[in-house]
């Protein structure tokens, strides 16, 4: 490295800093041909009625097989591919492979219950024009029902969202596709905006699932999963909850009247194969 030079005009204070530029960086370069060389994967986390622990679907989450670095998480690569716009063609991407198997899958399993599959679209993808036609044209050219597919937007994401921007999830929503609003709790929205927003589910974030983690629960989560469970579903929404690790924090999200849950007590995200097992074991009892 040009650090090791000594004369060199441009000393860095902070190596590791430097270590993390020159890394994202080469990310960042990598990204376009990673999607060509097809380096991108998709595991599927099993979303479970809290009632009965039966699966209802899943969430596809995106990760990269790097040739040098190995397999990286989305927090690595995803805010690169929105600062690039690559989020474009590398979520349209996402859902056509997560609609692909879903359906392969029903063709397969006639007789089981629907699979819903979830996909997250970052905000750089509700500002891009193509997302209604790319979404229908990517249902309907597979076949795959518009209400077995869940679109999942943070809560950030939609804070201050004039109609425009609403307008292609609103369309989307008419059609039957569902609309996930994620990481909910985090984005300090306004509660009554909710009424404008397309949406037909909340994900509680992980934040107040770890509240749950001991007997009583902490009384301020409790009281604040309480009021949001009332009130969506006061406006029929329902409410998923993240991160679920223990069989505590089941009891008591489910207790509070949570709809559905996601997380490592039921099942870390993997290939389609054991979401596959997971629910065929629900579907024959
Ligand atoms: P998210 O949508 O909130 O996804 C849930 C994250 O929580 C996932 O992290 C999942 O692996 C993790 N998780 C699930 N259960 C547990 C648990 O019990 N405990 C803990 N500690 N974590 C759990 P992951 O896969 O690293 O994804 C991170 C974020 O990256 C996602 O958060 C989502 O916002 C984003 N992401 C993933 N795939 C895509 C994609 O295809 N497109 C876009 N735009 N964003 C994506
Ligand atoms: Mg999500
Ligand atoms: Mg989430
Ligand atoms: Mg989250």
């Amino acid at each position: 490295r040009a650090k090791s030079a000594g004369g060199n005009r441009f000393e860095l204070a902070d190596p590791e800093m430097d270590e993390r530029t020159i890394t994202r960086h080469g990310l960042t370069t990598a990204l376009p041909a990673a999607l060509d060389r097809s380096e991108f994967f998709i595991e599927y986390q099993p979303l479970v009625h809290l009632a009965d622990g039966s699966v209802s679907g899943a969430e596809a989450l995106v990760r990269w097989s790097h040739p040098q670095h190995g397999v990286l998480g989305p927090d690595r690569f995803i805010p690169l591919a929105e600062h690039t716009g690559l989020i474009v063609p590398l979520g349209r991407w996402v859902l056509e492979e997560a609609v692909r198997q879903t359906h392969e899958w029903q063709q397969r399993h006639p007789g089981a219950g629907p699979l819903r599959i979830n996909v997250n679209l970052s905000p750089c993808q509700l500002h891009h024009s193509g997302l209604v036609a790319d979404t229908v044209d990517t249902l309907e050219r597979i076949g795959l029902e518009p209400g077995t597919l869940c679109l999942e937007v943070t809560e950030s994401a939609l804070i201050g969202a004039d109609d425009d921007l609403l307008k292609p999830l609103r369309r989307l929503a008419e059609m039957g596709v569902d609309i996930a609003l994620d990481d909910f709790g985090t984005g300090y929205s306004n509660l009554a905006n909710l009424r404008r927003l397309p949406v037909t589910e909340l994900k509680l974030d992980r934040s107040f699932t770890q509240g749950m983690q001991q007997y009583p629960a902490d009384p301020v989560d409790t009281k604040i999963v309480e009021g949001i469970v009332a009130l969506a579903h006061s406006l029929d929404l329902s409410v998923t909850v993240e991160g679920v690790e223990t069989a505590a924090q089941a009891d008591q999200l489910r207790r509070l009247g949570c709809d559905t849950a996601q997380g490592w007590y039921y099942a870390r995200p993997g290939p389609w194969d054991h979401l596959h097992q997971l629910a065929l074991v629900d579907a024959t009892g």
